[in-house]
């Protein structure tokens, strides 16, 4: 049984939303400095690296991640690599989606430690396409499924009128076009608009 770890490293160097808290960790005891125990404090955005976004995040009456079906969150996963230029709107897949989970390698922000900011974002349409094929959780390497500079959030909304949940951060170098399972369970934050998951991917067969 082979994991894929598709989560990328959460330190106080990688990059958030211009805005959104970056991760801090405050060490309160430190075995290295004679305390009895190490013991530190962190404090960050629940949207940090690989993470799952509550309806709640986008729909005033949506859930909020504690409610959150966690079969939703585990299960076939169909990866599907597409080429994108930067900054710009994916309005067309390659193929149809495979399995209700699936997860858009587009490249467009290689490096979690750096707010490129030019990322690609997803047309509305075809996020109306992918719920009518049965899609229900979307999963994507960049920070958000619209671009960076959208205010009205499009695609967010298009998966709030069609349930699909939504998976971001993730990194997903090296990893082939396939179905996988996915493994991305969120933490259990009452009241929260998203959560930090370690997101991995198993290789079936
Ligand atoms: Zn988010």
């Amino acid at each position: 049984m082979t994991l894929i770890d598709i989560s990328p490293a959460l330190s106080p160097s990688i990059a958030v939303f211009p805005g959104d808290s970056p991760l801090t960790r405050e060490v309160l005891l430190d075995l290295r400095n004679d305390d009895n125990l190490t013991l530190s404090t962190l404090r960050s955005t629940v949207h940090i690296g690989s993470h799952l976004d509550a309806p709640s995040h986008y729909d005033a009456e949506g859930d909020t991640i504690d409610a959150i079906d966690l079969q939703r969150c585990i299960g076939p996963c169909d990866v599907m690599r597409i080429d994108v230029e930067r900054g710009s709107v994916i309005e067309e897949l390659p193929r149809d989606p495979r399995e209700e989970r699936l997860i858009l390698a587009t490249g467009t922000h290689p490096d979690p430690q750096h707010w490129g900011g030019d990322f690609a974002g997803i047309d509305p349409g075809i996020i109306e396409k992918l719920s009518a094929a049965g899609v229900r959780l979307l999963g994507v390497d960049t920070p958000s499924v619209d671009v960076a500079s959208s205010k009205d959030l499009p695609a967010h909304d298009a998966c709030r009128r069609t349930g699909i949940l939504i998976l971001e951060g993730l990194v997903l170098d090296g990893v082939a076009d396939g179905i996988y399972e996915l493994i991305a369970l969120p933490l259990k934050l009452t009241g929260f608009d998203a959560s930090p998951v370690r997101a991995v991917l198993r290789e079936l067969e």
